[in-house]
């Protein structure tokens, strides 16, 4: 069996926070209503994709990863003891507040819950004209002042609230106080892990009339207070060629994530390197893979197995590419064959995650 351009059939899930734009925006026939996320490539025991067509069709990513394990994560596999597939590729869709909530990083996850910390990136596609979100706390928050505010119900003087538009990217790392408010339609893109804590739910009832659960003290825990967040860089990362235009919208030890605009074509060589995945957001184009044609559409998501060869795609597309970086130095090297500067390179998203790494 060899592996090829594997498209997946997410897991939709219903929440009572979700609504109807994961089906209007991405034309996807989904039955059910409110659905609040679509797990577009996850090996997560919470919902696993399954491959949509070929001859793997039907299989779990979980099961396709313990049999093709090393030509899946390439050399990633000797530099990282990866257990299971680490990425999480999300939609939500916020048609009402989430919960404020922050998640742990690695050593307090792996040692509380079993499972990787959190990090994660958000990629808005479509926004309201006066929608905001939670990032961070403001600056005087200590944590007793937040204990002290869970405690009275009056967290929300404490939150930093920010606009958001389509275009849009927040870089989360672990320990980021956050909340999605409603009126958000989002990529999300993080490690494979499903550990949260609720700190705040904006003191509404759940469904039975009681509040709904908080994990106060674990979240006091893993707070960063006063952590600077490198979200909004005066540099716009974007590659610019007659074929394609690339934007590189987050890099950290977890994750890279560019935006590729394809005006003509594009090629990706994981030359037994890395994987990738993509997640086509506007337009339709056609992968190339040893002279077989995959249509790929808007709504379409892809994991690109570190083991294929060359791939060439070509049409008038838009996708989200990520892929697990080497080191700093990869990306660093990148950027600046591109012209960036040392200085401009230290805020991209994310870039600062690898001191503490
Ligand atoms: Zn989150």
């Amino acid at each position: 069996m060899e592996l090829y351009p594997l498209k997946f059939k997410p897991v939709y899930k219903e929440k009572i926070w979700g609504g109807e734009k994961i089906k209007s925006y991405f034309n996807k026939n989904i039955s059910g209503s409110s659905i609040g996320e679509s797990w577009e490539i996850s090996a997560h025991p919470h919902g696993i994709s399954t491959v949509l067509d070929g001859p793997l069709a039907e299989k779990k990513l979980t099961d396709i990863f313990s049999n093709f394990k090393s030509e899946i994560l390439g050399k990633l596999a000797e530099k990282n003891n990866y257990q299971k597939f680490p990425l999480l590729l999300k939609i939500l869709d916020a048609s009402k507040k989430l919960s404020v909530q922050v998640h742990p990083d690695n050593s307090f996850a792996l040692q509380n819950e079993g499972e990787p910390g959190k990090t994660e990136m958000w990629y808005i596609l479509d926004a309201e004209p006066e929608a905001q979100l939670v990032y961070g706390l403001k600056p005087e928050t200590s944590r007793k002042k937040m204990k002290q505010a869970i405690q009275e119900g009056t967290l929300e003087k404490y939150l930093n609230r920010v606009p958001v538009k389509p275009g849009d990217c927040f870089f989360i790392p672990p320990g980021t106080i956050h909340a999605l408010e409603e009126g958000i339609l989002l990529v999300e893109i993080q490690q494979s892990s499903d550990t949260t804590y609720r700190v705040y739910d904006w003191n509404r009832k759940g469904q039975n009339g009681k509040p709904r659960e908080l994990h106060i003290e674990k979240a006091l825990q893993v707070t960063s207070y006063s952590a600077e967040l490198n979200t909004k860089s005066n540099t716009e990362f974007i590659i610019n060629t007659a074929d394609y235009t690339g934007e590189f919208l987050a890099a950290c030890p977890y994750f890279a994530t560019e935006k590729i605009q394809i005006h003509n074509n594009y090629h990706i060589h994981p030359a037994g390197e890395r994987f990738y995945t993509l997640m086509v957001l506007e337009g339709t184009g056609t992968l190339i893979y040893k002279n077989k044609k995959y249509t790929i559409t808007k709504g379409d998501s892809l994991l690109l197995p570190a083991f294929l060869d060359r791939i060439q795609i070509t049409g008038e597309l838009t996708f989200l590419k990520s892929f697990i970086p080497d080191d700093k130095i990869q990306i660093i090297n990148t950027l600046q064959k591109e012209g960036f500067t040392e200085q401009q390179i230290k805020e991209l998203p994310g870039i600062r995650s690898w001191e503490s790494f």
